[in-house]
């Protein structure tokens, strides 16, 4: 059964138990009550984010936006799935410090501590699902942090945008005007960056590239504005309220309220927000010699020959990023199980795949994952070696399809990426179970056009089921 997102999973095969953790108060991961506001958007339609054992009712003022999904109406899904279906089984403000397998029996010893209480606690698991994501690590480059900011006698708030929904009224008061004359004087707001992240917090504020965007033939970074709105992005830009400021890159600050830019500017701001990104969360969690036993990070890959020379479709790529370029290939099979791990069967990764359908995504590669725990009769690579081989030939695929895309920055949400084609990536993952994949009935040709609901999956444990008895 799938989780709502998410949290670190673990599974205890002697008594069929599961527990989760999250360090979070509500569930939801990103979409956790207390780290959303009001007007958070999602570029996800109705749709893309649900599961098939729990519907959505339709996103709030759906025939005008589209379909168009707000924070709230994830966010309220999120918490109805874990009332209905999970109750009693996450553990919140429960914070996962290590994960390690015992050298003498093979099983995980996780080690938690209580964000209020202070306890450490830790517990034996014979399975670990890893879903800590990666959107929710802010990344700060040392030259932005609010420690350079202070030597730098900085004066006005920084903060970072994973922190913004849980400090909106403290912001929205540190740049109301106040009575004095000289605090009646306009606030700005800097928003540095220019992904989702950026976009979001500047309907309120300002700061961004806008007709600088990367090609969206060469690039993932593509955007679903949907339906236009008064208070989108765009059309806060065109109208003047948004002032972007590119290309340029925030170099650092100045005594007062000075922002310092590469192109030599100096932007007054009464709050910056930095929307510079996510780190990766496994980082903290796992011993050096966990993770190299697991095989968790990125290596070199041994292709070295494309084996896609011909595509007439692909000429003239862009330059590819160092990383790609120096050939760092995934170690994540399928962005599901660390290749050099994958005999085990004891530890899978979920939530680190891209994909423009993170529901219908997910419900598969949970199935996935439970059939891989259970040891059922799948299509698997017989040795590590294999899962390699088939994880660098993915991985040179992504780096001929998306040459500027670093994915080695975050491998926690991206081990893998699948964006548009996660109907193939998903009916793959079918068919490596024994199950029927194609399930809404399109072919090659009219997949783009054929309605993929997720309901078509609602039967997939029944069916495994099947399968198992079949195969006794
Ligand atoms: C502003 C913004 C907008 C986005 N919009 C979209 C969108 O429109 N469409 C889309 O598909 N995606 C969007 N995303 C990406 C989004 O992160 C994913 O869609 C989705 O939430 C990922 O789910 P997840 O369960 O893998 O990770 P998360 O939702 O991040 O859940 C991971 C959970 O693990 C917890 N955790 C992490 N480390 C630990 C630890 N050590 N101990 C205990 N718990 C831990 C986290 O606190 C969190 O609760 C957006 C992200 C951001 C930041």
């Amino acid at each position: 059964m799938p989780t709502p997102n998410s949290s670190p999973g673990t599974f205890s095969p002697a008594t069929g138990s599961a527990s989760q953790s999250s360090r979070d108060h509500t569930p939801g991961g990103q979409w956790a009550q207390e780290r959303i506001y009001p007007g958070m958007q999602l570029n996800s339609i109705h749709g893309e984010f649900s599961f098939s054992c729990h519907e959505m009712g339709p996103p709030s003022n759906s025939p005008a936006t589209g379909g168009g999904l707000k924070a709230r109406d994830v966010s309220k899904y999120m918490q109805g799935f874990a009332d209905t279906l999970l109750p009693g089984k996450i553990m919140f403000d429960s914070e996962i410090i290590t994960v390690s397998r015992d050298k003498t029996d093979s099983t995980w010893a996780i080690t938690t501590k209580n964000r209020d209480t202070g306890l450490l606690e830790t517990r034996r698991f014979g399975k670990v699902v890893l879903r800590t994501g990666g959107t929710s690590q802010p990344m700060i480059p040392a030259s932005l942090s609010s420690s350079a900011a202070k030597e730098a006698d900085f004066e006005s708030k920084v903060i970072h945008s994973a922190h913004f929904g849980a400090n909106l009224p403290k912001i929205l008061s540190a740049i109301s005007p106040k009575e004095d004359a000289e605090e009646r004087r306009p606030k700005s707001v800097v928003v540095i960056g220019g992904g989702k992240s950026a976009r979001e917090q500047e309907p309120k504020y300002h700061n961004s590239p806008l007709r600088l965007e990367y090609s969206a033939l060469w690039h993932m970074r593509t955007n679903d504005e949907g339906v236009s709105r008064e208070d989108g992005f765009h059309a806060l830009v065109n109208n003047g309220t948004i002032q972007v400021i590119a290309p340029a890159w925030m170099t650092g600050y100045a005594a007062g309220r000075s922002v310092l830019l590469s192109n030599g500017q100096t932007v007054e701001a009464d709050m910056v927000i930095l929307a510079t990104g996510y780190a990766s969360t496994w980082d903290g969690i796992f011993k050096k010699e966990t993770a190299a036993e697991l095989g968790l990070y990125r290596h070199r890959s041994a292709i070295q020959v494309d084996e896609r020379t011909n595509y007439k479709t692909l000429v003239n790529p862009p330059a590819p990023c160092p990383d790609n370029r120096e050939n760092w290939s995934s170690s994540i099979y399928k962005g599901l199980v660390p290749a050099k791990n994958i005999l085990r069967r004891d530890f899978a990764i979920n939530g680190t795949v891209i994909t423009v359908n993170d529901g219908y995504s997910f419900e598969v590669m949970a199935h996935w994952i439970s059939s891989y725990f259970l040891g059922d009769k799948m299509k698997l690579p017989t040795a590590a070696e294999e899962a390699f081989a088939l994880t660098e030939r993915d991985s040179m695929w992504f780096c001929k399809r998306f040459p500027d895309t670093n994915l080695s920055r975050n491998e926690a949400c991206s081990s893998f990426a699948v964006c548009f084609t996660w109907p193939q990536c998903a009916d793959e993952l079918l068919e490596d179970m024994y199950l029927p994949s194609m399930r809404s009935g399109g072919n090659w040709l009219k997949w783009p056009f054929q309605v993929v609901g997720i309901k078509e999956l609602a039967t997939l444990h029944e069916e495994r089921a099947a399968n198992r008895r079949k195969n006794m």
